[in-house]
C-alpha cells in the first residue's frame, strides 16, 4: 500500500462504515481529516481513536456541508496544520430513508438529495481543485447496492444513490486527464450499529438471502475503499464496486 503520509478526507467518518474507514488509512500510515455532523460526536470519534493508537494523525471538524464557506474555511485549516492538501476523498456521509411515496414532500426528498447528492458534489468540488495542482488525486464515494437494486420504500434514497453512480462515472472520465481517479464502492447491508440493534432472527434472515450468508462488517467496506485508494487500483477509474457478499454482485 501506498498511503504512508497521505491526507485523507472522510466524511461522515464519525461512526459506521466512515469510522472503519478512517481507522483503515490511520492503520496504513496515512493522516487523516474526519467530519461529522456535530461536535460531540467527532470529538467522541477522536477520543476513541486516540484511545485505540496515541500516534495516530487524525485531526476532526463538522463543517456545514451545505456551506461552501465552512467547507472552505475547514480545508484551509487542515492545509495549515498538516502543511499538505487532500490527496484522498472519501465521500461518505450519507443518510438512508425507508418513507413511502404517499408519505414525501418536496421537503423530504431535498433532504435526502442534499446530504447524499448535493454535499458530495459540493465537497469534491472544493477538493479536486487541490488534486489537480499536484497531478494525482483519488476520489471514493459511498453508493449503495440500492443504487443497482433500488428498494421497494425510500424512494429518495436509491434515487440519490444513482446519482452517486452517475456522478461518480462522469466525473471519472472528466477528471481522468488531470490524474484524478474517481470510483464508488457499494455496499450491501452492513453491521453497523442500527443494524447489530437488530432481533437476532431479522439479521438471520436478511443473511440467508446473501450469498456469503453474513451481513457485511464496516471493514469489508473499509477494505475496498483502501484497495481503490491505494496504487494498486491506479488503472481503475468510473468503477462501482459492489462489496455486498454476492447479493447484487
Ligand atoms: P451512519 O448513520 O452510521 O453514519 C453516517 C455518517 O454520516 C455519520 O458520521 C454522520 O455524522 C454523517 N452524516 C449524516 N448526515 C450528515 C450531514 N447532514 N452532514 C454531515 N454529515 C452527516 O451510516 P453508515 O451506515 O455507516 O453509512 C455510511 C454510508 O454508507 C452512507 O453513505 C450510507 O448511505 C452507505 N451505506 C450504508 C449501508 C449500511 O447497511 N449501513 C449500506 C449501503 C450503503
Amino acid at each position: 500500500m501506498s498511503l504512508k503520509n497521505k491526507v485523507v478526507l472522510v466524511s461522515g467518518g464519525t461512526r459506521g462504515i466512515g469510522y472503519a474507514i478512517v481507522k483503515g488509512f490511520l492503520d496504513s500510515g496515512a493522516r487523516v481529516v474526519l467530519l461529522g455532523s456535530r461536535k460531540e460526536s467527532v470529538d467522541r470519534a477522536l477520543t476513541k481513536l486516540k484511545n485505540e493508537n496515541e500516534a495516530y494523525e487524525v485531526l476532526g471538524y463538522y463543517p456545514d456541508l451545505s456551506k461552501e464557506n465552512e467547507i472552505v474555511e475547514m480545508l484551509e485549516d487542515v492545509k495549515k496544520k498538516l502543511a499538505a492538501s487532500v490527496d484522498i476523498l472519501v465521500n461518505n456521509a450519507g443518510i438512508s430513508d425507508a418513507k413511502s411515496i404517499y408519505e414525501y414532500d418536496d421537503t423530504h426528498f431535498a433532504d435526502v438529495m442534499q446530504v447524499n447528492v448535493d454535499a458530495m458534489f459540493r465537497l469534491t468540488r472544493l477538493c479536486v481543485p487541490m488534486m489537480k495542482e499536484k497531478g494525482k488525486g483519488v476520489v471514493i464515494n459511498t453508493s449503495s447496492m440500492v443504487s443497482l437494486y433500488a428498494q421497494t420504500s425510500g424512494s429518495a434514497y436509491p434515487t440519490s444513490k444513482f446519482a452517486v453512480n452517475g456522478m461518480t462515472k462522469s466525473l471519472a472520465r472528466e477528471l481522468g486527464k488531470d490524474g484524478i481517479r474517481v470510483n464508488a464502492v457499494a455496499p450491501g447491508i452492513t453491521a453497523t450499529d442500527m443494524v447489530k440493534a437488530l432481533d437476532q432472527t431479522i439479521i438471520e434472515r436478511m443473511a440467508a438471502n446473501i450469498p456469503l450468508r453474513r451481513l457485511g462488517e464496516s471493514e469489508d467496506i473499509a477494505n475496498a475503499v483502501l484497495f481503490l485508494a491505494c496504487d494498486a487500483a491506479s488503472y481503475i477509474t468510473g468503477a462501482v464496486l459492489s462489496v455486498d457478499g454476492g447479493f447484487v454482485g
